[in-house]
């Protein structure tokens, strides 16, 4: 599983969100951005190459 949270990227927030691709990951951060912040991630591709390079791996859990 990928993850992204907002703190990482010098945000003070709590969110994370996570998914199976980068690509769902980077989508949720990007529709995240928009909806919390005002900012269009999908606007600017080095805002879009920031946020894709503050995903991680995180190893799988207990399914929930
Ligand atoms: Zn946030």
């Amino acid at each position: 599983m990928k993850s992204f949270e907002c703190r990482h990227a010098g945000v003070v927030c709590d969110a994370k969100v996570s998914g199976s691709t980068e690509e769902e990951v980077l989508a949720k951060a990007v529709a995240h951005a928009r909806e919390a912040h005002g900012v269009d991630l999908s606007a600017s591709t080095t805002l879009a190459n920031f946020a894709r390079g503050k995903i991680y791996d995180e190893p799988e859990k207990a399914a929930q």
